[in-house]
């Protein structure tokens, strides 16, 4: 749990996904802002679309 948070998603509940530094170890603007990031990046990925950053 230290390395990889709790869970974002919950069984059986579609399309929702918990970020922040409610499910990451740690906490901080950064650690909250990189818990998005890597939300969107498995999104994309289960989506087949590129993930690209400004
Ligand atoms: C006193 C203090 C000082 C800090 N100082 C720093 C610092 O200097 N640097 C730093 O990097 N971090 C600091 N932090 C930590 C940082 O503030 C948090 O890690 C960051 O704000 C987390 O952002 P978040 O969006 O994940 O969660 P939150 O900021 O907690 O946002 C969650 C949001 O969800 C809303 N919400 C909750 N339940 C529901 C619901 N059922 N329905 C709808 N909305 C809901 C809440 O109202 C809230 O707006 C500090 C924290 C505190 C308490």
């Amino acid at each position: 749990m230290m390395v990889q948070g709790v869970p974002k998603r919950l069984p059986g509940l579609k399309h929702f996904s918990m970020v922040g530094h409610w499910t990451e170890p740690g906490g901080s603007v950064p650690i909250a802002a990189m818990s998005g990031r890597n939300m969107i990046y498995e999104l994309c990925h289960e989506d087949n679309k590129p993930f690209a950053t400004a």
